[in-house]
């Protein structure tokens, strides 16, 4: 069977079929959003690696080199955020092609490089090499826990309360902008497309709730609510239940979905790359939790819904009333 059919989550489940049972004691490997290795009796690394190709993650002429080079990091700082780690070092590999100007490269280390400063994360190392046609970026972050503060896809627990750190489907929309519009000054765009061009890891949030012992499970929102919420379900085996109007969309992802006819409810659940937090919390903690979170961010702590033990399924509601939401979230492999 071609890896076109089978998708991303079934090819890495191969993967890890394939490779040998055992690791050392304490090490967790393939399956969550980092590995995690043992520094010290208290205290663990998490290890995340991502990639990103010309033309199947951006289009070079759509996207600044210094936001491709923060994209980059941004998207490993999330699943260090969503371990609740610290970040700490990178490594950086890049494959260019020929004609790559020299001002394009060093613009994309300063956007990588400003980035890894604000969060006291130092660029270590990497490789480079020449690509016959396109870019391709991947980068490896190490981050340090307290290993008892560490937070796994696995812990959620029925009556949980399911919740996210931030607006879903700006990425999705800011996407959806890009590739079908000429570029405009529109100072609100803006912020669509920045959350898509440049967003912000959920960092210091995903410290902060690591140290609360009520947040049982905890990811970040890669591939879209809809995709990343079965992770948790299958990890903690578990269903979930999601009310479809709890989910927190922008106002201006609101005002232009009804401008361009968008689905705003279909960028927020299935668009990817959101990259805020998803979590469940012990029901009994939610509400003081969500206090604190609101004092310290300045932000709610949406709650979208809860985990239930059974049916071990997504049940999407609207106003209470059980609805289909059969797309699901970006699969790398169902899109080719
Ligand atoms: P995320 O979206 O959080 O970055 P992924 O879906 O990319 O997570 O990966 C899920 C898990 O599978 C992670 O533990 C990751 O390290 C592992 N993984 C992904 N691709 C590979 C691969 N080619 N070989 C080994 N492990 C992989
Ligand atoms: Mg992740």
């Amino acid at each position: 069977m071609s890896i076109k059919n089978f998708g991303e989550f079934h090819l890495i489940q191969e993967i890890k079929k394939s490779l040998p049972k055992s690791l050392p004691s304490g090490i967790l490997g393939i399956g969550d959003d980092c590995a995690v290795v043992p520094k010290s009796k208290t205290e663990s690394y998490v290890v995340t690696s991502d990639l990103l190709i010309e033309n199947v993650h951006f289009i070079k002429s759509k996207i600044s080199a210094y936001d491709l080079g923060l994209k980059s990091l941004a998207v490993n700082l999330s699943d260090i955020a969503a371990m609740g780690a610290k970040p700490q070092f990178i490594f950086v590999s890049i494959a260019l092609p020929n004609e790559t100007e020299i001002e394009w490269v060093k613009s994309f280390y300063q956007g990588l490089g400003d980035l890894g400063q604000k969060h006291h994360a130092y660029i270590l190392g990497g490789d480079t090499t020449r690509s016959k046609n396109d870019l391709m970026l991947s980068l490896t972050v190490i981050g340090e826990a307290e290993s008892k503060n560490i937070k796994l896809r696995s812990h959620a627990q029925d009556g949980d309360i399911l919740c996210v750190t931030g607006f879903l489907g700006d990425s999705a929309a800011g996407l959806k902008y890009i590739l079908e519009n000429t570029p405009t000054t529109d100072e609100d765009l803006d912020e669509i497309i920045s959350a898509h061009h440049a967003p912000r890891p959920h960092v210091l949030e995903g410290q902060w709730l690591a140290q609360h012992k009520g947040v049982h499970a905890m990811m970040d929102v890669s591939d879209g609510l809809a995709s990343d919420i079965q992770r948790i379900m299958e990890s903690s085996d578990c269903g979930a239940c999601i009310e479809l109007n709890k989910i927190p969309l922008s106002q201006t992802l609101k005002s232009y979905s009804k401008l361009y006819s968008w689905d705003a409810l279909k960028l927020a659940t299935s668009g990817s790359e959101d990259y805020c937090l998803l979590l469940s919390v012990d029901q009994n903690s939610y509400e003081s939790l969500a206090l604190q979170f609101q004092k310290k961010f300045n932000s709610p702590l949406y709650s979208i819904g809860h985990i239930c033990s059974k049916p071990k399924k997504v049940q999407w509601l609207l106003n209470g009333t059980p609805v289909s939401n059969s797309t699901p979230g970006f699969d790398h492999f169902a899109k080719l």
